[in-house]
């Protein structure tokens, strides 16, 4: 499996700098998260042996019990999935970055438990930018209100923005959902104060990271590409 783990690996690193070089960037200006939700915990670590080290969980319980049965692997865990408000204690004690802010509620429980744990988490907001109703997220409306909000919270580091594509759209829409994020990311590129400054742009999963990529993605998020 490591020696699988290494070419799905190879392969999709050479993706990404394919397509960070087409939008005139570097690799390294791409972080690959590779999202271990499909895989168990002795998978997750073959996966961290060949070489995959920032590593994304949608859900705070399993995110909890892989990082503590893997705590001897230098692992930076990213929460990617949305959260309830009683999972943010346990998610922030293993968390280095949440992907997926998407209401005030939570923005508010992710400040006070930082604060309460004496930390800075960063923090990125999703954005639904394909206006589907089952999707998570502020509308493109109601970013600024979100950023003025955690101005506000110094225990919250704002980094970015996160989106999920559409599932009803093709690749044009895809493209058109990821160029939204970077326009509104540059929208509020104005916004720089001691804890906010918008740079990243998580967004493209094992279908659409190139795409994402051309469309500015600083950090993408790649599952089911890894494990086939
Ligand atoms: C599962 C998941 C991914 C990865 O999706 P793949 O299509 O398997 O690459 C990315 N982001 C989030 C939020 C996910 O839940």
């Amino acid at each position: 499996m490591e020696d699988n783990f290494k070419t799905r690996l190879a392969e999709v690193r050479q993706r990404i700098a394919d397509a960070a070089q087409r939008s005139g960037r570097n690799a390294g200006d791409v972080t690959l998260v590779a999202v271990t939700k499909y895989v168990d915990a002795a998978t997750t670590r073959e996966l961290f042996n060949a070489g995959a080290t920032v590593l994304g969980e949608n859900r705070p319980q399993v995110l909890e019990e892989k990082a503590r049965q893997l705590s001897d692997l230098d692992i930076e865990w990213h929460m990617i999935g949305n959260l309830q408000r009683n999972k943010v204690k346990r998610t922030l004690a293993h968390a280095t970055l949440i992907h997926a802010l998407d209401r005030d509620s939570l923005i508010d429980a992710v400040a006070k438990e930082a604060a309460a744990q004496d930390k800075t988490v960063r923090c990125l907001l999703e954005v639904n930018v394909s206006g589907e109703e089952s999707k998570h997220g502020f509308s493109a409306d109601e970013v600024a209100s979100a950023i003025e909000r955690i101005v506000a919270l110094p225990s919250i580091r704002l980094e970015g923005l996160m989106c999920m594509a559409g599932l009803a759209g093709d690749e044009n829409d895809a493209r058109g959902e990821f160029a939204l994020l970077r326009e509104i990311r540059d929208a509020h590129s104005d916004v720089q104060t001691d804890n906010v400054a918008l740079r990243e742009l998580s967004m493209g999963m094992s279908g659409d990271f190139e795409i994402a990529i051309e469309e500015g993605a600083t950090i993408v998020r790649v599952g089911s590409a890894l494990y086939r």
